[in-house]
């Protein structure tokens, strides 16, 4: 097994401190990534926007950008999602309308569908800076994931990074086309096993009780609570736009897909 370094910075956590002001919901994509469509019943409306008991949208966290999409009500009008936040309790999301939409009562049923094309490259680009964190073995100091391309910093010599080699490196890790795996364990395990935790700046959170690790097998594994392709293979491949100092402990890669 490879010991790799993207890890926690990648994804992460929904935030874990309880607060009674606001409901948890259902994080439907944290067990199935895959789910395009779904019903939810709205649990809160405040100025930060909308929460649901249930939902498949992905809040802004460890550097993934937030779901965008549309809730339908039951008389077809549709409100459009222009970010997914994470709200202040334990599990919450808020889900930000664009301005000038209707106001949702409570108890109101609707229909979710994510920008699933958006969603998927994101998955993609996530997973895929998992595999590279395994051929650059360094700290991970940083992190980002957007549609278009996605970035991870790493506290190594420049002289280290070599763009070809990387892409190269990446690119037949990920020709492996192995599953992924989500595993749960316990804070005491990860506490025996500080190994899996190699970004310096995040830890995984305590308190919830277990930590979600994304496996994919023979690669890597590590915290993570992101969304991910179910089969490696699934991200094609990627090529290298840059790589550059941004500060001593900086040095970025920054990938896109290839395919
Ligand atoms: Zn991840």
């Amino acid at each position: 097994m490879t010991r790799c370094g993207a890890g926690v910075l990648l994804t992460c956590y929904l935030q874990w401190s309880p607060s009674p002001s606001t409901m948890a919901a259902e994080l439907l994509f944290r067990n199935d990534a895959y789910l395009k469509t779904a019903r939810a019943q709205v649990t809160a409306v405040h100025e930060r926007g909308i929460e649901l008991d249930r939902t498949i949208f992905y809040p802004a966290g460890g550097g993934q950008v937030g779901d965008v999409g549309v809730l339908v009500r039951g008389n077809g009008e549709r409100i459009a999602v222009a970010d997914t936040r994470k709200g202040d309790g334990f599990d919450s999301v808020v889900h930000v309308a664009d301005p000038g939409m209707p106001q949702l009562p409570i108890g109101e049923s609707v229909g979710l569908a994510i920008d699933w094309d958006r969603r998927y490259a994101l998955m993609r680009l996530h997973t895929a800076l998992h595999v590279m964190s395994c051929v650059v073995v360094a700290p991970v100091t940083g992190g980002n994931i957007s549609p278009d391309k996605a970035r991870l910093d790493f506290d190594i010599d420049m002289s280290l990074l070599d763009a070809a080699k990387i892409e190269r490196e990446t690119n037949a890790l990920i020709a492996r086309a192995v599953d992924t795996e989500t595993v749960w364990i316990t804070d005491e395990e990860l506490d025996a096993r500080p190994e899996l935790v190699k970004t310096m700046s995040v830890q995984p959170p305590r308190g919830a009780g277990r930590v979600r690790l994304l496996k994919i097998p023979g690669i890597d594994l590590q915290p993570c609570g992101g969304t991910h392709v179910r089969n490696i293979a699934e991200i094609g491949a990627i090529r290298v736009l840059k790589i550059r100092s941004e500060g001593k402990r900086n040095k970025r890669v920054e990938i896109a897909l290839a395919t």
